[in-house]
Order: structure tokens, then C-alpha cells, then sequence
């Protein structure tokens, strides 16, 4: 196979030379005004990609990781902790939850969205948790810790069932911290306020991640809190100023988390295209449905709920064998990728958390079945071709094994 059929799994080559003009004028804007870091460019990106948010508040940040960090401080989680996230996550949502002095426990996910499960939710606060007397608050039975927060992950470019898990967490009293860095511009359907929300505009903040693979990438890290809460916002601010107000004054202790200027003025040039991507994202995703409808004996397809518009960072099937089918697509050139291919909670960094295989079957199944096909807007009509015959020939070819073994 030549290296010109090679399809990667993201282009970040070709995305950016459609954009070469625009990115090298904002360079040399930056070099001209000399504010590298924070002023007029990051303000302006973050008003920009507030509105695109539905959210009335951006703040800035190094990265998507300390955005979630940030944000659940900034939202109340105190030392020691407890936040219930999903295990089926890249492993910076646990990073964050701890570097913000909480520590995870988990909810399984549903088989179909790869998102929390509400009625997972439902059971572990109303049987691994209590209400503790003393001090007034939710517990949890494992680590006789107060439940303070939720972090429901919009994984894979679609939202969590959030109607459901917003209604448990107000029950419970829960603060709620979306996961949406994997999610810009995604929607959801609120049956409980019948209308479109955006990812990012339903909890109380919300963490975005801009690094470069995202769906809005920049030429480096970068993230973003979002949130309808002023205070929110302005604790935010704060927090990613070493805790300062006022310049050399610091209120409380916080780090350096800022976003640079060269990086805000690329996301905002590229926040212009992100509708029309997600728009070519989600027409690759209906032709890959589209192409693999007859295999569905074998290749499951993303499932979309009614109430979902996802925004397609990824392409995710399932498949019994997705080692052996992703080996086959690399030989042929098709780069594809597993997100994520071990749990949070069976990762040798969080041994200490003391979870085992089988604690949640939901996650864990799919681990071993998912497959992340290329997706990406320029992902030609050809290339998308090539990807659906060279399935198609895997599963045929599956197929004559299966009825050859059985003779
Ligand atoms: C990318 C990502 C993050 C972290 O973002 P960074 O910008 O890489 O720090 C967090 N959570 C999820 C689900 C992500 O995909």
C-alpha cells in the first residue's frame, strides 16, 4: 500500500492548510501588540465561544484537564471528596477529579450511548451512599466520605441523558460539572424544558479541551470553563491567576492556568468553521450507518437517541474482534484507535482505588468491542469509500472463515 492511500485517524495536516492564511495573520497580530498571554485576543474568543456555548460565561485555561480542575473547585468540591464520574473516559477526568483533592467513584455506563447510566446513578446514591446525620450530608459507604459532585462525560461527541442525571443531582444535591471535551456544539433534547440545550450550558460549569485533535483544536493546549454562574466564572479567574485580583495579591492560592493570545486567535478563527465541521462530521457518520447497515450482524453502528445530536469527535463501532479487524485496516492503511482500550477504574495508576474486573460490566464490555474509525471534516468521499470495502471485506472474509470452521 502506498503512503499516499494511508488514511489517519485525524488529519491535522490538511485542517490546517485550508486555514494556513488566517492562523499566520493572527500570529503576526500577536507579534504586533506583544500581549502573549491573556488581553484583548482571549477575551474576545471567550465571548465568541460563550455564545456558541448558549452559556453566558468563558473563561479561558491552560487545558481541558485544568478546566475540569478549575471548575470543580471553582463549583465547591473540598479536600477529600468524593465525585462520581464514568469509568469509559480518557484517564485526565480521574486526573482532574484528584488534583482538585476529590477522589472518583464510578457509575457504569449504558450499552448504547457509552455515556452514565441514570439509572446506574440512581442505584449507587440510594445504595452505596447515605445521609449522614452529623454532618448534614450525602456519604459514601466506601470511603465514609461526603458526595459533593457529578461529572456525566459527553464522550465520543454526543451528551450525556442529562434530564434524568440533572434531576438527581438536585435531589441529592449534587454539583454538576459537565465533561465537554469531547462535545463542542453538541445538543440535547431537555424533555424537562422542551428545547435544544448545547453541551456546556446544562450543569453548573462546564470543562471544553482545545487540544489540537479536538473537534476545536488549537496549535497547542488549551481549555475553556463554561458556565451561566458569575461566581463560577470569576473564582475561574481567579484560580488561573495564581489566586490573584489584583496584581501581586493573592486572595487564595492558585496556579498558572492562563490561555495564550496566538492560541485564542486561532480557536476564534477556527470557531468560525466548527458549525460547518460538525455538519461534514455528522454526514461522514451517516454514510459510515449508511454503508454498515447491512453488516449490523457484526459491526454495530454509533447509536444517536432521539434526544441527542451528536457532533461526532469520534466514530466508535463495535465489533467482537476489534484488534483483529483494526490490524486488518492497518495493513491496508486505515489508522483506527481505541477510546479507550482499559477503564479508569482497572488502570495500574488507580490501583489504589481498590476497584476489580467486574465491578463495572457495562464499561468493561465495551473496552474490549470498540473500534474508532478516520473521521474528520476533510475526510474525503473516497477515503470514507475505502474504509466502509476494506470493512466490508473483513466481515466477508470473517464470514467465510465462521462457515469453513463450522463445515
Ligand atoms: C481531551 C479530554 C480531556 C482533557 O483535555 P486536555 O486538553 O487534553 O487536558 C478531558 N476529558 C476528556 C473526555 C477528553 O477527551
Amino acid at each position: 500500500m502506498s503512503v499516499a492511500m494511508t488514511i489517519p485517524l485525524v488529519d491535522l495536516i490538511v485542517a490546517h492548510k485550508e486555514l494556513e492564511d488566517d492562523l499566520m495573520t493572527v500570529c503576526r497580530q500577536v507579534l504586533q501588540t506583544g500581549q502573549f498571554v491573556g488581553g484583548t485576543m482571549v477575551e474576545s474568543f471567550e465571548s465568541q465561544f460563550a455564545e456558541f456555548c448558549d452559556a453566558r460565561h468563558c473563561v479561558g485555561v491552560g487545558s481541558g484537564t485544568d478546566a475540569l480542575r478549575l471548575a470543580l473547585m471553582a463549583g465547591g468540591v473540598r479536600q477529600g471528596d468524593t465525585v462520581i464520574t464514568v469509568p469509559n473516559t480518557f484517564i485526565a477526568t480521574a486526573e482532574a477529579i484528584c488534583q482538585a483533592g476529590a477522589c472518583p467513584e464510578f457509575v457504569d455506563t449504558e450499552h448504547r450511548t457509552h455515556t452514565m447510566s441514570p439509572v446506574g446513578l440512581q442505584e449507587y446514591l440510594e445504595n452505596e451512599c447515605f445521609f449522614d446525620r452529623r454532618s448534614g450530608k450525602l456519604t459514601s459507604r466506601r470511603r465514609q466520605k461526603p458526595v459533593t459532585a457529578l461529572v456525566p462525560v459527553h464522550l465520543y461527541g454526543q451528551m450525556a441523558d442529562m434530564d434524568p442525571l440533572l434531576s438527581l443531582a438536585a435531589r441529592y444535591g449534587l454539583i454538576v460539572i459537565e465533561d465537554a471535551c469531547q462535545a463542542h456544539g453538541a445538543q440535547y433534547f431537555s424533555r424537562a424544558e422542551s428545547a435544544w440545550r448545547k453541551a456546556g450550558s446544562m450543569g453548573a460549569a462546564a470543562a471544553f479541551s482545545f487540544y489540537p485533535g479536538k473537534n476545536l483544536g488549537a496549535c497547542g493546549e488549551a481549555g475553556a470553563v463554561v458556565t451561566n454562574n458569575e461566581q463560577i466564572a470569576k473564582q475561574v479567574m481567579i484560580l488561573r491567576d495564581h489566586g490573584q485580583t489584583v496584581k501581586y495579591h493573592h486572595k487564595l492560592e492558585g496556579c498558572n492556568s492562563r490561555l495564550d493570545a496566538i492560541q485564542a486567535g486561532i480557536l476564534q478563527a477556527k470557531l468560525q468553521r466548527l458549525p460547518e465541521w460538525n455538519r461534514r462530521r455528522r454526514e461522514i457518520a451517516e454514510r459510515y450507518n449508511r454503508i454498515f447497515a447491512p453488516l449490523a450482524d457484526h459491526i454495530e453502528s454509533p447509536w444517536e437517541p432521539p434526544w441527542g445530536r451528536s457532533v461526532y469527535h469520534l466514530y466508535v463501532i463495535r465489533h467482537l474482534e476489534p484488534k483483529v479487524l483494526k490490524t486488518h485496516l492497518a495493513a491496508r492503511g486505515i489508522c483506527c484507535g481505541i477510546h479507550y482500550p482499559t477503564p479508569i477504574h482497572l488502570q495500574e495508576a488507580y490501583r489504589r482505588l481498590r476497584y476489580r474486573v467486574g465491578d463495572f460490566p457495562v464499561a468493561e464490555k465495551a473496552a474490549s468491542q470498540i473500534l474508532s474509525l478516520p473521521i474528520y471534516p476533510q475526510l474525503t468521499l473516497e477515503q470514507q469509500t475505502l474504509v466502509g470495502d476494506m470493512v466490508l471485506d473483513f466481515v466477508q472474509a470473517s464470514a467465510h472463515r465462521t462457515v469453513a470452521c463450522s463445515n
